[in-house]
């Protein structure tokens, strides 16, 4: 059983939660980009609409603009003209007349619905083409119409500061007109990795010796929540190698260490922060993996190059197994990364599936189990992926989230509906 002086994964979750909030007060500098390098940014100002979305009455299908009352008596109205798209509003629509239109056309002035091509049958009149909903069609006032300012208004605010910027937000600047625009400077975040063990990526492993696979999958992790990744040189197991290393990425606005938190002879980094005045805020939750994770703040020196000069470094140690390293990002560094982004909505993204197979629980640990779910089905169906334990790399890069077996559960059952925290 661990130690229940240990905080739980909702203590812990909620303490780095705390800190991320009181962070979140403070805005980062500001820089300019082109709206094309947006993506993956957070934006620093609201943005406003700087017109009337849409910007006229916009019909939303091809078919005959009308009056919804004319229509649907069913008479035959005379085609009075026609509107495409990109061609300015006309009308009035003349009382008894119907007006041609197509897909992202203007609605011509005194028509307050449009009758799907489907739905009508054309002939022809003495003067003029003639249109009529066929029986037993009726058609209501807006109807198939988007209103003038009816999706925003000019001015209003369409997306607030610390809006993380994706596609769909990068079409809506491009539609306001936003060629470039402002946005928070990324905060930097040093990984160093930890170990006697580890060699570079390129070189061969001599015997007990592995790569270093920690720096560049947390790296991909940075920068994915909103950080500029900061990848030092790999300390190795020695006081000395260390306190060099700390004092170094005392620069960093973030500092991530991998590897050393454990209880073993050689996991030295805890003593090393304590040495640079470290205050910790936990050195260990009651989860599997990522149990030795360790969360402070430290005195710094230097000047962070994003944010107001601020006294104290946050820091993580995580567990150097990779599956922990990875899981222990997700729930605890990820959160307090964004607020120093400024991003809001912080906090990992969990979501409900149904379980496929019976799964083991251990009593007085949040377990946190390699799996692969199935999104693209009507009910999310999730199947832990065989692993080896937490240095599993295949097993986790098979994996696409991870189980979530509460604390106080004895097993999860087949057909559960449980949750997953996604990656
Ligand atoms: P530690 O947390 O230092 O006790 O390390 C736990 C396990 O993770 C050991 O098997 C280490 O070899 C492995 N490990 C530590 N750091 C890394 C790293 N940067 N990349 C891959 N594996 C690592
Ligand atoms: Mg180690």
């Amino acid at each position: 059983m661990p130690s229940p002086d240990l905080l739980s994964f909702d203590e812990a979750s909620a303490l780095v939660a705390a800190y991320a909030a009181q962070r979140a007060r403070f805005r980062p500098s500001v820089v300019r980009v082109t709206l094309a390098r947006a993506a993956g940014r957070v934006l620093a100002r609201p943005l406003r609409a700087d017109s009337d979305q849409p910007p006229f009455a916009r019909s939303t299908r091809d078919g005959f603009a009308c009056r919804a009352a004319e229509a649907s008596r069913r008479r035959p109205l005379a085609v009075a003209g026609s509107t495409r798209a990109g061609q300015a509003p006309s009308g009035p629509l003349r009382p008894g007349t119907a007006w041609e239109i197509m897909t992202g056309a203007p609605v011509p002035a005194g028509a307050d619905a449009v009758m799907m091509l489907e739905h009508v049958e054309t002939g022809s009149g003495p003067a003029a083409r003639t249109v009529r909903l066929l029986p037993p069609r009726t058609i209501e006032k807006g109807e198939n119409i988007v209103a003038r300012g009816a999706q925003a208004r000019k001015g209003s605010e369409l997306l607030p500061a610390g809006t993380a910027i994706g596609a769909a937000q990068v079409a809506l600047m491009a539609s306001c007109g936003c060629a470039e625009l402002p946005v928070f400077v990324r905060p930097r975040v040093a990984i160093l990795a930890t170990g006697d063990e580890l060699v570079p990526i390129r070189s061969r492993p001599g015997p007990g010796q592995i790569r270093n696979s920690n720096a560049p999958m947390l790296a991909a992790m940075v920068a994915a929540a909103g950080g500029e990744p900061w990848v030092l040189p790999v300390a190795r197991d020695t006081a000395k190698a260390l306190d060099a290393a700390l004092a170094k990425a005392a620069q960093a606005d973030l500092l991530l260490i991998t590897g050393g938190v454990s209880a073993g002879k050689f996991d030295l980094v805890e003593p090393a922060l304590a040495r640079v005045g470290a205050r910790f805020h936990f050195t260990g939750v009651r989860i599997q993996p990522g149990k030795p994770t360790v969360f402070g703040e430290r005195p710094r020196t230097g000047e962070a190059a994003n944010q107001k000069p601020r006294s104290m470094q946050w820091f993580f140690g995580l567990p150097g197994n990779p599956v922990s390293s990875a899981v222990t990002f997700s729930l605890f560094a990820a959160p307090l990364l964004s607020a120093l982004a400024g991003r809001l909505g912080v906090g990992p993204r969990f979501a409900l599936a149904c379980l496929a197979a019976d799964v083991k629980a251990k009593p007085g640990l949040t377990r946190f189990l390699p799996a692969a779910c199935d999104f693209a089905g009507r009910e999310l169906q999730v199947a832990l992926v065989p692993w080896q334990g937490s240095g599993d790399q295949p097993a986790m890069a098979r994996a696409n989230c991870f189980v979530v077996v509460p604390e106080e559960a004895n097993r999860l059952c087949a057909g559960a509906i449980v949750r997953i925290l996604l990656l």
